[in-house]
C-alpha cells in the first residue's frame, strides 16, 4: 500500500512543535502546530491548506509571523484551528502591524480562524489582505463528534485536552484505500486510466455494489467503453483496505479524563506523535506543568494500541539524555 500521507515534524524533539503532513498525490500539506517553521522550505509552507492549533503558548503559535510574511501577496487561502479565544488572538497578531498599503495589492491572501468550543460550535472568522486584515463574514457552525473536515479521501477529529488551557489534539484519518491490482486487470485486458481514479473514489463514496459503472479508455479505433457492477470490479480488480490514521497529542495533563480521549482519539493509529516532556522521576513537576512524561505517554500509546509513537516536545532540561526519554517511552 502507498501511503496517502507523510507525516514529519519540522524541528529537532527539543524545538517548537510542529508536524508537516505532505499529501502524495496533490499539491498540498497539513500542519499541526505553528511553532517555529523557519525549518520548512517556503515551497512546502505554501502548500498548506489547513493548520490545527493545540494551544496558543508561544511554542505553538509563534511560527504565524513567518507564515504570514510568506503568503503576504499570494493568492492563497489557509483555514487556521484553535482552542477558544483563538480568533480574537489571531486577530490581534495582525491588527499588530500596519496595513496602510495593501489594499492594491494584486492577490488577496486570505487567513480563514476558526475557534473550537467545547460545546460543539465552531466560530470562524476571514481576514483578508486586501480589507487590511481586519475581522468579517463570521460564521458558526455545529460540528459533530469533533469533525473538523469531513473530505472525500480523509476526516480530521479533534478532542478537547486540559492543559490548565485548553488543548486540542487532532487526528487525521484516511476513509480507507483502494489498491488497484495490476496483474488482475491485465488478465482482464484492461487498461489503466483516469476511470481508475473514478472508480477508487465511487468506492471511497460507498456507493451501492449493484451500481453500473463505466469504464472507458482510448484505443486506437476510438474511445472504448464498459460497464461492470462496482461490486465485481470490487472483487476483481481491487483491494480495499483501511486507511492510514495519524495522531498529534500535545500538551496535556496526565489526568483520566484526558487519557480517555487521548486513548480513544489514537486508537488503532499507524503514528501517534506525543509529547513526551518530562522524564517520569520528574512526574510531580510535569502535574505542575500540565504535561505528560515519557513513561505515560508509552503506556497511552500501548493502550491505544498504535503501530508507531513518535515522541517529542522534550524539556531542554534533559538536552543529552534524549535516550533516556525514548527508551522509557517505550518504542
Ligand atoms: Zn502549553
Ligand atoms: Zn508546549
Amino acid at each position: 500500500m502507498t501511503p496517502q500521507f507523510h507525516p514529519s515534524l519540522v524541528n529537532g524533539p527539543f524545538d517548537d512543535p510542529a508536524l508537516y503532513v505532505d499529501f502524495l498525490y496533490e499539491r498540498r500539506a497539513l500542519l499541526f502546530d505553528l511553532g517555529d517553521i523557519r525549518a520548512l522550505p517556503p515551497r512546502k509552507i505554501l502548500r498548506l491548506t489547513h493548520i490545527f492549533i493545540s494551544h496558543t503558548h508561544i511554542d505553538h503559535f509563534i511560527g504565524f509571523d513567518h507564515l504570514l510574511r510568506l503568503c503576504l501577496g499570494r493568492s492563497k487561502r489557509i483555514h487556521l484551528f484553535g482552542p477558544p479565544g483563538f480568533t480574537a488572538r489571531v486577530e490581534h497578531r495582525l491588527a499588530s502591524y500596519t496595513w496602510n498599503l495593501v489594499k492594491s495589492y494584486p492577490a488577496d491572501f486570505t487567513l480563514v480562524a476558526a475557534e473550537l468550543h467545547p460545546d460543539g460550535r465552531s466560530i470562524s472568522a476571514e481576514f483578508h489582505c486586501r480589507s487590511g486584515f481586519r475581522r468579517e463574514n463570521e460564521h458558526t457552525v455545529q460540528l459533530h463528534n469533533g469533525i473538523l473536515l469531513d473530505e472525500e479521501t480523509f476526516r480530521l477529529r479533534t478532542v478537547f485536552l486540559d492543559h490548565k488551557t485548553v488543548s486540542l489534539a487532532y487526528a487525521l484519518e484516511e476513509k480507507s484505500h483502494v489498491n488497484i491490482m495490476k496483474n488482475r486487470l491485465l488478465e482482464l485486458g484492461l487498461p489503466t486510466g483516469p476511470w481508475l481514479a473514478e472508480l477508487k473514489r465511487a468506492i471511497l463514496r460507498g456507493e451501492a455494489d449493484d451500481k453500473l459503472f463505466r469504464a472507458w479508455w482510448h484505443a486506437a479505433g476510438g474511445m472504448v467503453e464498459r460497464h461492470f457492477a462496482l461490486g465485481e470490479l470490487k472483487k476483481e480488480i481491487l483491494q480495499v483496505v483501511p486507511g492510514q490514521k495519524i495522531a498529534y497529542v500535545t500538551d496535556a495533563a496526565y489526568t483520566p479524563a484526558n487519557a480517555a480521549r487521548i486513548v480513544d482519539l489514537a486508537r488503532g493509529a499507524d503514528y501517534l506523535f506525543i509529547e513526551a516532556t518530562f522524564l517520569d522521576a520528574d512526574r510531580e513537576r510535569a502535574a505542575e506543568r500540565h504535561h505528560l512524561t515519557a513513561l505515560q505517554a508509552g503506556r497511552l500509546a500501548r493502550q491505544a494500541g498504535v503501530a508507531r509513537a513518535i515522541p517529542f516536545h522534550f524539556s531542554p532540561r534533559y538536552q543529552g539524555m534524549e535516550d533516556r526519554l525514548r527508551e522509557e517511552l517505550g518504542q
